[in-house]
């Protein structure tokens, strides 16, 4: 099946598609840069579909190979509804809906921080990863206009998450496996703003910045 067959594919099925889940090979390849390949008409309808599939899982990010195709284009989407003490501590802030087409990153300062996060395609499961606490993202939007931005905080780590699909990496890849946790433990033991708590009972270690 080409590309466009099969992203017609699932623009045809009723409702969204499923999230693929870890151990399909497409999550482990990098994705292929977008250079117009769908078209625009195609490609609003793709973004669109990706958006309700976020919206249904629900998620705060979705790449495309999460619905099985291999383009490099994400979106992103955080109302950040959480406990106040949980938003401050995380530096989650909502964010409006947007798309990141090509979308590369680089680190911004050295400073990383810890936190717990899942990922639609590993479901049941949250795990804590030092990320970059800020990062420059550059890329393009949908339209095709330059992104070249500075995100901190929880939205720096959306984006990391993200970009990181696009070229085959899990989140799971970078994180602290021994924090590795069912999310009625996440939700029982570990809801506390910061996984220090965790970290000293499951024996992880955090980043001494964090
Ligand atoms: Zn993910």
């Amino acid at each position: 099946m080409t590309l466009i067959d099969h992203v017609d594919a699932l623009l045809e099925s009723a409702g969204t598609p499923p999230v693929v889940a870890a151990g399909d090979p497409v999550l482990r390849r990098p994705a292929a840069p977008y250079d117009g390949q769908l078209g625009d008409e195609r490609l609003a309808r793709l973004v669109r579909l990706m958006r309700a599939t976020m919206h249904a899982a629900p998620g705060v990010g979705l790449a495309a190979p999460q619905i099985g195709i291999p383009l490099r284009l994400a979106v992103v989407e955080d109302p950040a509804q959480a406990p106040d003490e949980v938003l401050a501590a995380r530096g989650r802030v909502p964010q409006p809906f947007r798309v990141l087409v090509n979308p590369s990153y680089e680190p911004v300062g050295e400073q990383r921080a810890a936190f717990f996060e899942g990922c639609l395609s590993v479901p049941g499961w949250q795990a804590v990863v030092a990320r970059h606490q800020a990062v420059r993202l550059r890329g393009q939007d949908e339209r095709g206009r330059e992104i070249d931005e500075e995100f901190s905080g929880w939205p720096a780590r959306i984006v990391q998450h993200e970009t990181d699909h696009l070229d085959g990496t899990l989140y799971l890849d970078r994180a602290e496996t021994r924090s590795l946790s069912a999310t009625h433990h996440l939700t029982e033991r570990w809801s506390q703003p910061t996984p220090a708590l965790a970290a000293r009972e499951l024996g992880f270690p955090l980043p001494v910045d964090a």
